[in-house]
C-alpha cells in the first residue's frame, strides 16, 4: 500500500486526544495476500475506562457550544477526509479487500454523513404545542443524549462508523467507537483526522483490541454511555441489546438481512439484470443489504439467466489494488468456507450451477463469481445470508407467491423488484416487510434517505433527518401560573 501521508497509518487507540499504547498488539493483515500491513495496540480496560470518563467531560462543554460551532468543526473533518480520500481508500482496500473503486466510492459516502449532519445540526427544533388552559405554556426542547458508544463491522469499515458518529457530534454528544478487529486501521485514520480538524478532545474516541466481548460488555453495561448503536450481525445484536438493557440505554441495531430482489415478467429486463449486479457483487457480496434471494416470474426466467450469466462472466476477480478488479477477497478463509458449504449445500439439494461454485485459483480468500438457479425457499442458501459473490435464483409463477416467499424470514432489511406496472409498484412496496425497498432500483443508500431495517433486521434508522432521532432526548417544559 503507497500513501502519499503515511502518518494516517496510526498503531493504536484514540482516546481524549491521545494516542495510546499497550504491552499487547494484534496484526492487521491484507485479506487478497495473507500478509501483514500494519500492527495496532490492544486497548486496555483501564483506557476505556478513561475513554468513557473523558467522554462525559468532554460531552458537557460540547453539548454548550452552538450548532454553527459544532458545525464549522465538522465540516473541517468532512474537508480533511476527502482532501485525504485516495490514502483512506488504499488503506481500507488494504484491510478489507474491497476494490479501489469502491473504497474511494465508500470514503466519499462516509464523509457525506458529516457533511450532511452537520447542516442538519442547525435544524434540530422543539415545538409550542397549543395549552389546555390559559395560565399554562406547553414547550418541548431536544437535547443531546450524551455519551455515544458504537460497535461497527469490518465491511463498512468507515462508513458504518460516520453513519453514527455524524448525528451524535452534530447533536452535541460524545462518541466511542469499537471497530472489527479486522480493519481498526480505516477506524484510525479517521480518528487521526478528527484530531487534525481540532475536534475537541475526548469527543470522538477509538478503541480497537481483539476482545470484542470485554470491550462490548463495557460499551454496553457502564452506565455513564447513555446511548449504544450497533452495526453487526442479528445474532450478536440480539446479546448487545440484552446486555443494554442493565441500564437501559437508548440503543439503535442495523442487523444482518435476507434482502429478496424480485423479478417480474413485466419488468425492464436490462434495468433488472444492472440492478441486480449492483445489488449482488458489490464488495463481493459482503453487504447487508445484497440481493439473497434473487425471485424471477417464470415468463422471462430462461432470458434473465441467460443475460445474467452473460454479466456474471465478465466479472474480473482480483486483488482490490489491481485497477480493473471487480471481486476481491473475502475477508477471511471462514467465510470462503462458509459460501462454499451453502453453494454446495444447495447442489445437493437439486439447485444448479451454471456458473463458478469454487474457491478462485488467485487464493485461498477468494471465491469465484457463483450463479446458481432453480433454488428452493427452504434451502439453506435461501434462509441464511450468503455474504459472498453468489447469485441464487429462485423461480416464481404469481405476485402473491413472490410477496409470501419474499416476507418468510426474520429478516427486514431491505428488498428490491423490478417491475414496470405502476399499480403492482404501489402493492409490491406496500406488502414488502421490510425496512427500504428498492424499486427498478438494485442500491438504495444516501444520506438523505432512512437506513435502518424491521423485525430482526434491527430498530432505528441512521441517515436523513430521522438519523439524528437516535441520539436527541426529547424534554417536555410545563410553565404554569402564568
Ligand atoms: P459481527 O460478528 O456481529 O461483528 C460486528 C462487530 O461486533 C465487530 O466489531 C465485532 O468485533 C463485534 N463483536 C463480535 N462479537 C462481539 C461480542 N460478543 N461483544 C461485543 N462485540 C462483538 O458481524 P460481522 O460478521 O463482523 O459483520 C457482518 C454482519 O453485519 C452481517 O450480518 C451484516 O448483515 C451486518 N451488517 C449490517 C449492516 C446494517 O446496516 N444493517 C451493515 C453492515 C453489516 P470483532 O470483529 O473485532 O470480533
Amino acid at each position: 500500500m503507497k500513501l502519499k501521508d503515511s502518518s494516517l497509518l496510526r498503531a493504536g487507540s484514540y482516546i481524549n486526544g491521545n494516542w495510546c499504547t499497550s504491552s499487547k498488539e494484534f496484526d492487521v493483515t491484507d485479506p487478497a495476500t495473507g500478509n501483514i500491513i500494519g500492527s495496532v495496540a490492544e486497548v486496555t480496560l483501564e483506557q476505556i475506562e478513561n475513554a468513557i470518563t473523558g467522554a462525559k467531560l468532554a460531552q458537557k462543554e460540547w453539548a454548550l457550544k452552538t450548532a454553527k460551532e459544532r458545525a464549522s468543526a465538522l465540516m473541517y473533518w468532512y474537508s480533511l477526509i476527502m482532501a485525504n480520500q485516495a490514502d483512506l481508500a488504499s488503506i481500507m482496500t488494504a484491510e478489507q479487500g474491497k476494490p479501489l473503486r469502491e473504497s474511494v466510492g465508500e470514503i466519499a459516502y462516509a464523509a457525506s454523513y458529516i457533511e450532511w449532519f452537520a447542516e442538519q445540526g442547525k435544524r434540530i427544533y422543539g415545538d409550542l404545542i397549543p395549552q389546555p388552559s390559559n395560565d399554562r405554556r406547553l414547550l418541548t426542547i431536544q437535547q443531546p443524549i450524551g455519551v455515544v458508544s458504537a460497535i461497527t463491522p469490518w465491511n463498512y469499515p468507515s462508513g458504518m462508523i460516520t453513519r453514527k458518529a455524524a448525528p451524535a457530534l452534530a447533536a452535541g454528544c460524545s462518541f466511542i467507537i469499537k471497530p472489527s478487529e479486522l480493519t481498526p486501521l480505516s477506524a484510525l485514520a479517521l480518528a487521526e483526522l478528527a484530531d487534525r480538524a481540532n475536534i475537541p478532545s475526548g469527543l470522538f474516541n477509538v478503541v480497537v483490541g481483539l476482545d470484542a466481548e470485554s470491550i462490548g460488555n463495557e460499551l454496553t453495561q457502564n452506565p455513564a454511555i447513555r446511548k449504544f448503536s450497533f452495526t453487526g450481525s442479528t445474532k450478536i445484536g440480539k446479546k448487545l441489546l440484552a446486555q443494554c438493557s442493565s441500564t437501559i440505554k437508548r440503543t439503535s441495531l442495523e442487523l444482518g438481512g435476507n434482502a429478496p430482489l424480485i423479478v417480474f415478467d413485466d419488468a425492464d429486463l436490462d434495468v433488472a439484470v444492472r440492478g441486480a449486479m449492483g445489488s449482488k457483487f458489490r464488495n463481493a457480496g459482503q453487504t447487508c443489504v445484497c440481493a439473497n434471494r434473487i425471485m424471477v416470474q417464470r415468463g422471462i426466467y430462461d432470458t434473465f439467466i441467460e443475460r445474467l450469466t452473460v454479466q456474471i462472466s465478465k466479472l474480473k476477480i482480483g486483488h482490490g489494488h489491481i485497477e480493473d478488479t471487480d471481486i476481491g477477497p473475502l475477508i477471511s478463509c471462514a467465510a470462503v468456507t462458509k459460501v462454499d458449504s451453502l453453494v454446495k449445500d444447495a447442489i445437493a439439494a437439486g439447485a444448479q450451477l451454471v456458473l463458478g461454485g469454487k474457491i478462485d485459483k488467485q487464493g485461498k480468500y477468494f471465491y469465484q463469481p457463483t450463479l446458481i438457479i432453480d433454488v428452493k425457499p427452504n434451502m439453506r442458501i435461501a434462509k441464511e445470508e450468503i455474504f459472498g459473490p453468489v447469485a441464487s435464483i429462485i423461480p416464481f409463477d404469481t405476485e402473491e407467491q413472490a410477496i409470501s416467499m419474499a416476507n418468510d424470514t426474520p429478516y427486514g432489511l431491505a428488498g428490491y423488484f423490478f417491475s414496470a406496472d405502476i399499480g403492482r409498484s404501489w402493492r409490491v412496496s406496500e406488502a414488502l416487510e421490510y425496512g427500504m425497498v428498492g424499486v427498478n432500483e438494485g442500491i438504495l443508500t444516501s444520506v438523505q434517505a432512512p437506513f435502518g431495517g424491521i423485525k430482526e433486521s434491527g430498530m432505528g434508522r441512521e441517515g436523513s433527518h430521522y438519523g439524528f432521532d437516535d441520539y436527541l432526548e426529547k424534554k417536555y417544559i410545563c410553565m404554569g401560573n402564568l
